[in-house]
């Protein structure tokens, strides 16, 4: 089922720039999608459009069939949880259980219906011990997971993150990639995300859409854009560490492969069914 249309929008600002061009996107429910693109290509200005933070200059943004006019922006926003990129820019409470509340407070959510929304977003991110803290004094990843359980609580359909990974250590992008694949799998919530981090969207995409100043240059599912390996390396992105590995394996005439490996997991299964060949 479609939940997001993008249809023909270009967004120019006031001082001329012209940040997004004529760009085309279908989300469909439970999708796991990555906007995948260089500082500069348009990330921010197209998430800013999911939630009528920004409208567009021509073209329709239509969201669970609503089209993000001002009249339908608080019914949109009820839906898409936005998560910003540096988490201090969402947390502003003094604690966490007044950071998850605000939203739903907002929405009219009290007593009982409160109580059990917070404490049963803040047990999915696995936050449940932090709820007295200062949302300021945590780590990032920490900071991380409550914006997160800030936007989880209030239900939405989709998730919309802007470079979710960035400012985390190893351990934190590997549990954050972890969690976002769960709230997508048992939640059923769409995750719609940018980055320019190659390496994790094999992990959390099945789709992506690569943007190159303000231009869709390629979509389809993320074997299919990362098989234009010319493409993506033109725009300034490379490819996943492993598959460039494989792919000078490959030159060197050292395996054989159909079709390059994204991530570790499909590397060992090339290079077990190689080995044994041997
Ligand atoms: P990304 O998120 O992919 O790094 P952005 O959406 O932030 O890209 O920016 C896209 C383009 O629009 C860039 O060239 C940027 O300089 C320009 N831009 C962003 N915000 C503004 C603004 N407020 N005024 C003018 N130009 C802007």
């Amino acid at each position: 089922m479609e939940l997001i249309n993008v249809s023909n929008v270009t967004y120019t600002y006031n001082d001329g720039h012209s940040a997004l061009k004529n760009v085309n996107l279908k989300i469909n429910k439970g999708d796991r999608v990555a906007i995948l693109g260089p500082n500069g290509a348009g990330k921010s200005t197209l998430f800013q459009l999911f939630n009528g933070l920004l409208a567009p200059t021509s073209g329709s943004v239509t969201i669970g069939g609503l089209t993000t006019t001002k009249k339908n922006l608080p019914a949109i926003r009820k839906n898409v949880g936005m998560v910003f990129q540096d988490s201090d820019d969402q947390l502003f409470n003094s604690t966490v259980r007044q950071e998850i509340a605000y939203g739903l407070m907002n929405m009219k959510i009290s007593g009982k219906e409160l109580d059990e929304s917070i404490n049963w977003a803040l047990k999915v991110v696995g936050m449940s011990d932090y709820i007295n803290k200062s949302p300021h004094n945590l780590s990032g990843g920490e900071k991380k997971r409550i914006a997160l359980a800030s936007v989880l609580a209030m239900k939405p359909e989709v998730m919309v993150l802007d470079e979710p990974t960035s400012a985390l250590d190893p351990k934190g992008v590997s549990d954050l990639l972890d969690l976002l694949n769960s709230i997508n799998k048992d939640l059923g919530i769409t995750l719609i995300f940018a980055t320019h981090d190659v390496d994790i969207v094999p992990i959390l995409a099945d789709k992506v859409y690569l943007l190159s100043k303000g231009e869709v240059v390629l979509s389809g599912t993320t074997s299919e854009v990362f098989s234009n390996r010319e493409t993506i390396r033109s725009i300034n992105l490379r490819l996943p560490r492993v598959t460039h590995l494989v792919e000078l394996l490959v030159k060197d005439g050292l395996i054989k492969a159909d079709e390059l490996p994204l991530t570790i997991g499909q590397a060992r299964k090339l290079f077990q069914k190689s080995i044994k060949h041997l």
